[in-house]
């Protein structure tokens, strides 16, 4: 078998397309768009370039993007006192921390400041948990993501074994309730699981969100499985993801690829949270 490949670049490009039209309408409405504002506090590479992605992909949709940078020395007090007229501003529709921050700083305790109502990351104790009671909130980015991708390639979720390899607060475990949520039967594997390969062969949906090279091969993956590379590992000869492709595409009957599969869904599902976020706060839309 030769699998199709999920392309997250025209999804995510077919998205972009669909928010830049309901940006356009919001903006009449409203006199203004809605708007995007990130923290990033320090210079880590990884994070100037995702933060400069963001505000790129922000503009080009309409939305105004609004960029806070700080100095890699700053204390929690500045932080807070920067969220909190972030929180206030009503120009800003969603608010987003660049994650990892320095270690003096505690990510989910600062994360967790962010008014509910613009947590357009998902990733406060109010959107978590609204996400594990089955309630209506803002979703992960990535995770959200997956799940656009799941239902562009025709995935039939209700009943479906899925599996997902991996247990971050950021991916795995929202990843799993939504999952669960869409009526599979979800099993979550971490560091510790057992015969991690015949948990995995299980599977009709199998996710990878670990962080090892090609760590699931042939042999791990059912026949006719639907498989999502979430992994985004840096090698010499470029960008790799957890699954080994060439291998698995041999056996999947569809496979997302690396690059170009779940990560372009990511900022797209940041954009549309971001516009949910803003009708939400303008006309009591329900997210
Ligand atoms: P993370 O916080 O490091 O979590 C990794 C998870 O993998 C943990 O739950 C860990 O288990 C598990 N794990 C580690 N080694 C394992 C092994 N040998 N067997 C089974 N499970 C193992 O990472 P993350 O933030 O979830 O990200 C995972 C990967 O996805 C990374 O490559 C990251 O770059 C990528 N990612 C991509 C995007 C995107 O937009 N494309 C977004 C987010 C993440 P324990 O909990 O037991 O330690």
């Amino acid at each position: 078998m030769s699998a199709s490949v999920i392309d997250g670049r025209a999804v995510a490009a077919a998205l972009r397309a669909d928010l830049a039209g309901e940006v356009v309408a919001f903006t009449q409405r409203h006199g203004r768009p809605p708007g995007l504002a990130t923290v990033l506090v320090g210079e880590d590479p990884g994070s100037m370039v995702y933060v400069a992605m963001k505000h790129r992909e922000s503009e080009a949709v309409g939305i105004r993007s609004y960029d806070h940078r700080l100095a890699a020395d700053a204390s929690r007090a500045q932080i807070v006192e920067l969220i909190e007229r972030l929180n206030g501003d009503p120009l800003v529709s969603g608010v987003l921390i660049q994650l990892p921050l320095p270690a003096h700083l505690d990510g989910v305790e600062l994360t967790g400041l962010v008014d509910p109502a613009k947590d357009v990351d998902g990733l406060t104790t109010l959107s978590a948990g609204l996400l594990a009671l089955g309630r209506p909130g803002l979703r992960p980015c990535t995770p959200g993501g997956v799940m656009l991708l799941l239902d562009s390639a025709g995935v039939e979720l209700e009943g479906a074994e899925a599996v997902v390899v991996g247990r971050s607060n950021l991916f795995g475990k929202p990843m799993a309730q939504l999952l669960l949520a869409a009526n599979a039967t979800v099993t979550t594997c971490h560091s510790r699981t057992r015969d991690l390969p015949v948990v995995c062969a299980r599977a009709d949906v199998l996710i990878a969100a670990v962080g090892r090279p090609r760590m699931v091969g042939a042999d791990w993956v059912k026949p006719g499985a639907v498989v999502i590379d979430v992994g985004v590992n840096r090698l010499d000869g470029g960008l790799v993801g957890d699954v080994d492709f060439d291998a698995v595409s041999e056996r999947a009957s569809a496979i997302t690829p690396v690059p170009g599969g779940v990560g372009p869904m990511t900022i797209a599902c940041l954009l549309r949270n971001t516009v949910l976020a803003a009708r939400a706060a303008a006309e009591g839309t329900p997210i």
